[in-house]
């Protein structure tokens, strides 16, 4: 695993219609490099999803809900750690990932809906995964695999009650 600390705070989650992109938001952040998500809502559905998948495919991943973002930025930037809001309207990507590696404590912002306008003063580093609009599931995902220069995508997971062997063709695992 990495050893720059990694933390997603995903804001803006309607519990109604974001469960599967919030589970989604964590899944990719744990995969790729992330130490655990802040969720600033209830939802346990999101958190139970993501536990389910941590306990059974390793690793230390954590999620936590009922999370007062602003609080938690405050607190993160009190232990020394930088923010990073990622937005389309920020510094596109390849231009602010230099500096940003030199950070040694990331919290990467992401939103839902509407994010309020606050945000961007909060944020250490505006960045856009290109100036159009997608998704934070797409944004997130590219911007740990250039944090990482892809070595992410070589990470093990301790504890895993289940491995994939990596197969040309079909469907092989292995427990324990
Ligand atoms: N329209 C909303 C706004 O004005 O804030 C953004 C909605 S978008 C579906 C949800 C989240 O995806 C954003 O808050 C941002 O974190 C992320 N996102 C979408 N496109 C992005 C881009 N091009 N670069 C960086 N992040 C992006």
């Amino acid at each position: 695993m990495p050893e720059k600390e990694v933390v997603i705070l995903r804001i803006g989650h309607r519990p109604e219609r974001d469960q599967r992109v919030t589970t989604h938001v964590a899944l990719t952040g744990r995969a790729l490099g992330a130490r655990g998500m802040y969720l600033a809502a209830s939802d346990k559905g999101v958190v139970e999803s993501v536990g389910d998948v941590a306990a059974r495919w390793g690793g230390t991943f954590f999620c936590e809900d009922n999370i007062k973002w602003r609080t938690c930025i405050r607190n993160w930037k009190e232990t020394g750690g930088k923010v990073v809001h990622l937005t389309m309207y920020g510094i596109n990507l390849p231009d602010a990932i230099p500096k940003i590696r030199s950070e040694e404590k990331l919290l990467v912002v992401v939103g839902a809906e509407k994010v309020p306008g606050e945000m961007y003063g909060l944020a250490d580093y505006n960045v856009a995964v290109t100036g159009q609009p997608h998704s934070e599931i797409s944004s997130l995902a590219l911007f740990l695999d250039h944090l990482f220069y892809g070595a992410e995508l070589k990470n093990e997971f301790s504890h895993a009650k289940i491995h994939i062997i990596p197969s040309k063709a079909g469907k092989h695992t292995e427990e324990g």
